[in-house]
């Protein structure tokens, strides 16, 4: 059972780092052409571009904040100038600004909603309008399929992150509506959610005591790497997993089964 993706052209956000970066990688890998969108980092971007195409890939990148609607315009308008057309979107691009909530400033809360669930309902509003402009390309069974990166988050509450929680139950209830509304189109909406994955985003977390201390959340007894997120973003958007429309697929390691019970039976 190979998931291939040849012929097909993948949009991946916030991919110029952690599981925006391994997504696009393995999206390549399995034969799709990829934007590799970033935001301040062009540099890592344009060496993945770079690597993609000396192994015979297609790849190139585009700079865009997600949270602006001309940026997200600008970015499908040239990913149509590359590629002719666009039958992926994985709308990973996210951020944390943490604080207790009595401390939160105003700008924290809504510069997270903003990236994190504003930006994604951008980018997956302009790839339904464009999948119903292009019509069938005929190269998957379904019309578009659609990732969004969700995190466990948006089922187990996280004192101290009210906005980034916030944001990621908002992403459940945006992805499991528009799968609802655009479903009928042949257009697959599905999201991610990740555990304990470590990136730049949590990498004081990950490591050392703390990082310890993480893995007592974690059953499977192990925190995770970008790769485990970037193959389940393949099989997704894959013909293999055609019938998968509306799910959060979590990638926990078990974090969501309420590890804190075991042994108190
Ligand atoms: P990361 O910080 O490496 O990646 C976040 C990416 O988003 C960066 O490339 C950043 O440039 C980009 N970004 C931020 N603001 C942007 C904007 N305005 N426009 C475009 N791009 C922007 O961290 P990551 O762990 O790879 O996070 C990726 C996604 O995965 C996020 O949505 C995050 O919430 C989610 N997630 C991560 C974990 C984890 O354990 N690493 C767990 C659950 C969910």
């Amino acid at each position: 059972m190979e998931c291939r993706l040849d012929k097909q052209v993948a949009i991946v956000t916030g991919a110029s780092s952690g599981l925006g970066y391994a997504c696009a990688e393995q999206l390549a890998d399995a034969g799709a052409a990829v934007v590799i969108n970033y935001h301040s980092q062009p540099k890592p971007a344009e060496e993945l571009a770079s690597r993609i195409k000396a192994a015979g890939g297609r790849a190139i990148t585009v700079g865009a904040d997600v949270s602006q609607e001309a940026d997200v315009a600008s970015l499908f308008a040239k990913t149509l100038e590359a590629f002719g057309g666009v039958d992926i979107l994985v709308a990973n691009s996210g951020m944390q600004k943490d604080a207790p909530l009595t401390a939160m400033t105003l700008d924290q809360w809504e510069a997270v909603l903003k990236v994190n669930l504003t930006g994604q309902f951008l980018c997956v509003q302009t790839a339904v309008r464009q999948f119903e402009a292009q019509g069938d390309r005929g190269v998957s069974r379904a019309r578009g399929k659609i990732i969004c990166m969700s995190s466990v988050h948006q089922v187990i509450p996280w004192a101290g992150h009210v906005n980034y929680a916030a944001s990621k139950g908002g992403i459940m209830m945006m992805m499991q509506t528009i799968a609802q509304e655009v479903a009928e189109k042949g257009i697959r909406v599905n999201a991610i959610a990740p555990g304990a994955i470590r990136t730049a985003i949590n990498a004081s977390e990950t490591e050392g005591e703390k990082g310890a201390a993480l893995l007592k959340l974690i059953p499977y007894g192990r925190i995770g790497v970008a790769e485990d997120v970037g193959k389940a973003a393949v099989w997704l958007a894959s013909d293999q997993s055609d019938y998968v429309v509306g799910t959060t697929i979590f990638v926990d390691g078990g974090m969501t089964l309420y590890p804190e019970f075991r042994g108190n039976g």
